[in-house]
C-alpha cells in the first residue's frame, strides 16, 4: 500500500507530462485500460462478488459497462482540445478587439472516491476515472473500503499498462486508509480536483475540507438522491399494472443500491389498484444481501426514520429483529401530500430498496412534494404525452428539481453518450452544472484560459 504523499508526489511528477499528452497518447491509454479489464474478467468478477454480493450476472454487465465508458472517452478525447477562435477586429472596443482564442487547459491531479455500489462503473476505472484521463489529469484514486482486493487488483492491471505505454507511474495512483487518509488526500497542496460518489455525510465532511485548504479546489460530489415518480391518471389507466411490475423491478434491483433507485412515487386518486399491484409484486421479490453490515444497518434506520414519521403508513417492511441478516425486504410505506412536504425526515435517501407512496390530490400538491425533495438526478413522469398545462407544469418543476427528466421507463439505468446529464440541484450534486456520467464528464476537470494574441506556434 502506497501512502497519500507518496502517491500524490507521483501524480504531480507526472503532470506535465500528461497534459501535454495529445489525443492519441491518451486514447491509447483509455483503451488498453478496457482492454485489460476485459481479459482479467475470470478473475476480476468473482473477486468482486466475493466483495459486494452483486452476483456475476450484474458484475459482468457492470465490467462491460466500465469497459463501454473508458472506450466512450477513448473517442471523445479531442474535445478536450477544442477551442473558440475570435480574430482580430480592427477599430476601437467594444466592437475592436484584439485576436482571442479560448481553450482549455487540465486542472491537474484529481482525488477521485470510488463509490461502494459500483465496484467498477464508478470505482478504481470508473466514469470519473476515465473522464478525467481523458481531460488530462493524472488520477490518485482512494479505494472504496467495500471492495479492497478488487481495487487492488484493478490497479495493478492500470499500473501495467501505464507502463506498458512508457507514460509516468504518476498517471494513475492507488490509495487505502479511512477517513485520515481521505482527509490527507484532499488536503493536499498538488490536488486540484476532487471527485466522489457516496452519502450526503461523507461528500459534505470532504467537500468543506476542499473548501476550507488556503487554496479551496472544486468538489464535484454525487451525493444522495431520491428520485421522484409522478404517476399521473392516465399513464395508469393506461398501464398500472405493468407500470407497477417495472417500479417493483426498479425499487429493488441491485437491492435498491443504485443513486437512481425511485424513492418516491407521487399518485393520485384512483392509484389503489396500482399501489396494490405494487405491494404485491415488492412482497414477493427476494432482494440479494446488501453490499456491506453497515449499509444494512443505515437501510434499517432510514426506514425507521420513514415509518416513524407520524402520518405514514406502512404497507412491507422487513420483520422485526431481522437486522442481522444482510438481505433486507423491500420497505413500502404510503402518505399523503402535506406530511410529505412538511417532514424534512421524508425527504432524504433511504440507501436500500425502499419506496414511500405519496398521495396528491392536486397538480399543485405534486408540484410542493417535487420541491419540497430539494434536489434530485431524475424526476420521472408518466403520462404527460398531452401536453396539457398540469403536464408542462409538472415539467417545469421536475427540471426545476432534477438534472435528468424521463417520460417513460425508470431512472435505473444511466446511458453513457454525449446528451447524459448524472447530477441535479443538492443533495444530487454539489456542482449541479455538472454531470459524472455521459461524455460531457470530462468538462469537469478542464478550466477556460484565453489566449490573447498568442505566436502562431502556440495556434497551430
Ligand atoms: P460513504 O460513507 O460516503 O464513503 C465513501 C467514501 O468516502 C469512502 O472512501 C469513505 O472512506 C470516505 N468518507 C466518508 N466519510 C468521510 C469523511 N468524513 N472524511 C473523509 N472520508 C470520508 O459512502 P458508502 O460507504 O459508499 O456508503 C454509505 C452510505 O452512503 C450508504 O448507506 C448510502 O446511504 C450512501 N451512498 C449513496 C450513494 C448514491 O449514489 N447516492 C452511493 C453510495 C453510497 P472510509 O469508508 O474509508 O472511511
Amino acid at each position: 500500500m502506497i501512502s497519500v504523499n507518496l502517491a500524490v508526489a507521483a501524480a504531480a511528477a507526472a503532470n506535465d507530462t500528461w497534459a501535454a499528452s495529445d489525443g492519441a497518447t491518451r486514447a491509447k491509454l483509455l483503451e488498453g485500460l478496457a482492454a485489460v479489464l476485459e481479459g482479467a474478467r475470470e478473475a476480476l468478477v468473482p473477486l468482486a462478488d466475493r466483495e459486494t454480493s452483486l452476483g456475476p450476472v450484474r458484475l459482468n454487465g457492470e465490467l462491460d459497462r466500465t469497459a463501454f465508458q473508458l472506450r466512450a472517452f477513448a473517442k471523445a478525447v479531442d474535445a478536450a482540445f477544442a477551442f473558440v477562435d475570435d480574430p482580430a477586429v480592427p477599430g476601437a472596443p467594444p466592437a475592436g478587439h484584439p485576436h482571442l482564442r479560448r481553450v482549455r487547459v487540465p486542472l491537474g491531479p484529481v482525488a477521485m472516491f470510488a463509490a461502494s455500489n459500483f465496484p467498477f462503473a464508478f470505482s478504481v476505472l470508473g466514469g470519473d476515472t476515465a473522464s478525467a484521463l481523458a481531460a488530462g489529469c493524472p488520477v490518485v484514486v482512494k479505494a472504496h473500503p467495500g471492495h479492497p482486493a478488487l481495487s487492488r487488483a484493478t490497479a495493478e492491471l492500470a499500473s501495467g499498462v501505464v507502463a506498458s505505454l512508457g507514460l509516468p507511474a504518476g498517471v494513475f495512483g492507488l490509495v487505502e486508509g479511512g477517513i485520515d487518509e481521505g482527509v490527507a488526500l484532499v488536503k493536499h497542496p498538488d490536488i486540484a480536483a476532487v471527485a466522489f460518489t457516496g452519502s450526503v455525510k461523507g461528500g459534505l465532511a470532504l467537500n468543506a475540507v476542499a473548501q476550507a485548504r488556503p487554496r479551496p479546489i472544486p468538489f464535484f460530489g454525487e451525493l444522495g438522491s431520491i428520485n421522484p415518480i409522478v404517476a399521473l391518471p392516465s399513464a395508469l389507466a393506461a398501464k398500472g399494472a405493468e407500470l407497477a411490475a417495472t417500479l417493483a423491478g426498479s425499487i429493488t434491483l441491485g437491492c435498491g443500491q443504485f443513486c437512481t433507485s425511485p424513492g418516491v412515487v407521487i399518485v393520485f386518486d384512483g392509484a389503489q389498484p396500482f399501489v396494490d399491484t405494487l405491494a404485491k409484486a415488492l412482497s414477493e421479490a427476494k432482494p440479494h444481501a446488501m453490499l456491506t453490515p453497515g449499509m444494512r444497518a443505515n437501510f434499517d434506520a432510514g426506514v425507521a426514520r420513514v415509518a416513524g414519521t407520524a402520518g405514514v403508513t406502512t404497507r412491507l417492511a422487513s420483520p422485526a429483529g431481522d437486522g442481522s441478516n444482510a438481505a433486507p425486504r423491500p420497505f413500502l410505506a404510503e402518505t399523503d401530500a402535506a406530511t410529505f412536504v412538511a417532514n424534512a425526515a421524508l425527504h432524504d435517501e433511504v440507501f436500500g430498496p425502499a419506496c414511500l407512496v405519496v398521495r396528491a390530490r392536486s397538480t399543485d400538491e405534486a408540484v410542493q412534494v417535487l420541491r419540497a425533495t430539494g434536489g434530485s438526478l431524475t424526476v420521472t413522469l408518466w403520462g404527460a404525452e398531452d401536453g396539457s398545462a398540469d403536464a408542462r407544469r409538472l415539467v417545469r418543476a421536475a427540471q426545476q428539481v432534477a438534472g435528468r427528466v424521463l417520460f417513460a421507463g425508470v431512472p435505473t439505468g444511466v446511458a453513457v453518450c454525449a446528451a447524459q446529464q448524472h447530477g441535479g440541484p443538492f443533495p444530487s450534486s454539489t456542482a449541479p452544472a455538472t454531470t459524472s456520467v455521459g461524455l460531457a464528464a470530462l468538462d469537469r476537470f478542464l478550466r477556460p484560459v484565453a489566449l490573447q494574441d498568442a505566436p502562431a506556434w502556440l495556434l497551430s
